[in-house]
């Protein structure tokens, strides 16, 4: 089965092929259940993704003793939410502060705390970002739009399949008077990656 884009480029890069060719072979000799399998996929392609961190971080504005856990062990807060499992044996979150920016990269691969977030996007997967997270951490923040101050110190923290770490956007000024479930839906992906900002909704849209 070969996919074709419009310019005549098969889709699949190597690594999807030997991927592929592997699933194959593990499902013929019956190593592999192909339903469980699709299965797994299914769940982390559809059922968990980032709205399950967009919910801790509201409940982290909004409920400062859950805050305190979420800072101090990030499983046991994160299990309480029953937000645990595979790609997130450990995961620890970082506060963003007035004076502190964390963002954070895998320079290896692409490890990320699936539980929370669900599967990286291409850009997190890509060499580009792995390299540059590291050497120009600014510059590759002014390139998803966000300024950072130089008085804000930022600190990049390099995930393994070890360790995964997420981070807790500043709560923006003027969603004082929303509610938890209102503020889960002004959280964006990137910000738990720190590669964004939450904005107030005043901002986002905001045409003048
Ligand atoms: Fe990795």
């Amino acid at each position: 089965m070969s996919e074709k884009t419009h310019d005549g480029h098969t889709e699949l890069t190597d690594n999807e092929l030997r991927v592929r060719a592997l699933e194959s072979l593990l499902t013929e000799r019956g190593l592999v259940d192909a339903d469980a399998l699709n299965e797994l996929i299914d769940t982390y392609e559809t059922k968990i993704g980032p709205r399950n961190g967009f919910k801790v971080v509201a409940r982290a504005w909004t409920d400062p003793e859950f805050k305190k856990r979420l800072l101090e062990d990030g499983n046991a807060a994160l299990a309480e939410m029953g937000y645990e499992g595979r790609q997130g044996e450990t995961m620890v979150v970082l506060e963003n502060t007035p004076k502190i920016h964390n963002m954070v990269v895998c320079t290896l691969c692409s490890c990320y705390p699936w539980p929370v977030l669900g599967l990286p996007p291409a850009w997190y997967k890509s060499f580009p970002y792995r390299s540059r997270a590291v050497i120009d951490p600014r510059g590759v923040l002014k390139e998803f739009g966000v300024e950072i101050g130089d008085d804000v110190d930022i600190r990049v923290w390099d995930s393994t399949s070890e360790t995964r770490f997420i981070v807790l956007p500043e709560r923006p000024a003027g969603t004082e008077d929303m509610t938890e479930e209102e503020l889960v839906e002004i959280v964006n992906r990137n910000s738990l990656i720190g590669t964004a900002l939450v904005e107030a909704p005043s901002a986002i849209g905001d045409q003048s």
